[in-house]
């Protein structure tokens, strides 16, 4: 192990670039993906630690300006999860030639895997946020390749991600642009398989999945799945078991309950994410009809260059990034870790009962634990001020 289990991000940079391939990505009893090293094939070059974001510090950037927007195409905006900006973007860079890399399904659906596209059909696959850890073992050496031909490459993951993929980029980085979303940390990719075989065991094969359905708005949360036999499942995050584990912190990956990467200042030439508040930032009526309003920060030169090519296309607003963090709180706070993770994963682990049911069971708190979950959300509340707050 490089670094302790719980605090390493899976992030595969360490596994990318060991030349002796010593380095395998494997997944623990709860389904995560953690660097195994084969010391008999190691040469102890060091490459792994200077390339580990928790080992060797990525740069970190002031954010310089903080913008409500939205695609002003309604079809891309309410595909999309948040305004559509993602896909503003990638029309952009596959405009100048570019490629973008980004998470779209494969295997049925039951992964997410990091993948790089070239054209419109591409980037649909990678539109929408997959609430998943992706995999982005096998992407590293290609974009380097891309980078090589200096074509520009949009890449768009969590922050551990794009700080991991920083590291490992050493050339040609002015054609890297790097845009981070908003994190609220990412569940258990086996839990997701699971909890997928669930609801699709009695039907025919997926033929589509977005987990942010807008068809009820963008607000309450609602997975839709399509079906060949044109049977749709739709449950919004009242009724819908894997978003509410997901949004209370039940099987997230340890690495997101103290995660080194939601900070003040930030890893992305841009940040994505929902502009959760926009109601009491703006006057603006056209921002409060729940089709999907993102949050755009602007965090390098690279970063304000793409944005001046896109925001002819864009409904904009400019707002302060004080007000961003105050009711967008995964900009800067951790993940709440749920009392019952830990007897979750053990039942999970004995499959006695449906996944579902072990997240139904585990989700009921008692009077202690919500206790114990209120005085952290006061306790977060207070450190989220301190950190708007501090120079
Ligand atoms: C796991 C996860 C947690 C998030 N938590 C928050 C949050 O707490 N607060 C918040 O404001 N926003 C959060 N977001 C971001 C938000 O959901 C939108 O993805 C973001 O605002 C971009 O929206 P968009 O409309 O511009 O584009 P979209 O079309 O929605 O773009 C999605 C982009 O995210 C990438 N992506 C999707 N799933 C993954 C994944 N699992 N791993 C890596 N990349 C992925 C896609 O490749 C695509 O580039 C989260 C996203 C994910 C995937
Ligand atoms: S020290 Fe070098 S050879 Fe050994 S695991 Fe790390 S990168 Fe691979
Ligand atoms: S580089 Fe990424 S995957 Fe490797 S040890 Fe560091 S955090 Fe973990
Ligand atoms: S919360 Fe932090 S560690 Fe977890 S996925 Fe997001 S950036 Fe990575």
């Amino acid at each position: 192990m490089l670094v302790d289990k719980d605090s390493c991000t899976g992030c595969s940079a360490c596994f990318s670039v060991c030349p002796t391939r010593a380095i395998k990505m494997s997944q623990d009893e709860e389904g995560f993906w953690h660097p195994i090293i084969n010391m008999d094939k190691c040469i102890s070059c060091g490459r792994c630690e200077r390339a580990c974001p928790l080992l060797h510090n990525v740069e970190t950037r002031e954010v310089r300006e903080v913008y409500a927007c939205y695609s002003m195409v309604n079809s891309i905006r309410l595909d999309s999860s948040s305004g559509g900006i993602f896909s503003v973007l990638s029309e952009q860079i596959l405009h100048q030639g570019g490629i973008v890399f980004g998470a779209a399904f494969e295997e049925e659906y039951r992964v997410v895997r990091h993948i790089g596209v070239e054209d419109a059909e591409g980037i649909s696959k990678l539109c929408g946020s997959k609430y998943v850890q992706s995999d982005m073992s096998s992407v590293f050496a290609a974009i380097q390749k891309y980078l090589s031909e200096r074509r520009y490459v949009l890449f768009v993951g969590t922050p551990c991600q794009v700080a991991g993929l920083r590291n490992v980029v050493k050339k040609n980085i002015e054609y890297l642009l790097a845009v981070e979303f908003v994190c609220h940390g990412v569940p258990s990719p086996a839990v997701w398989s699971s909890f997928l075989q669930e609801i699709a065991s009695d039907n025919t094969a997926i033929q589509g999945l977005k987990f942010r359905d807008k068809s009820l708005g963008w607000r309450k949360y609602t997975m839709k799945i399509f079906f060949e036999d044109g049977e749709i499942y739709r449950s919004n995050v009242e009724e819908n078991l894997y978003l509410q584990g997901f949004l209370s912190g039940l099987y997230m990956r340890p690495s997101c309950y103290k995660c080194s990467f939601r900070k003040k200042k930030r890893v992305g030439d841009l940040m994505l994410g929902d502009c959760w508040g926009i109601e009491r930032m703006s006057e603006d009526q056209s921002f409060l009809t729940d089709q999907g309003v993102s949050l755009l920060s602007i965090q390098s030169d690279l970063g304000e260059h793409f944005w001046k090519k896109i925001k002819s296309r864009l409904h904009i607003e400019k707002i302060s990034y004080m007000q961003a963090m105050k009711y967008n709180r995964a900009i800067i706070s951790d993940s709440y870790h749920h009392p019952r993770r830990s007897i979750f994963f053990k039942q999970f682990a004995k499959k006695t009962y449906p996944t579902s049911q072990i997240i139904a069971d585990e989700l009921d708190l008692n009077i202690k634990e919500r206790l114990h979950r209120r005085l952290w959300a006061i306790c977060e509340l207070v450190k989220n001020w301190c950190i708007r707050n501090s120079v």
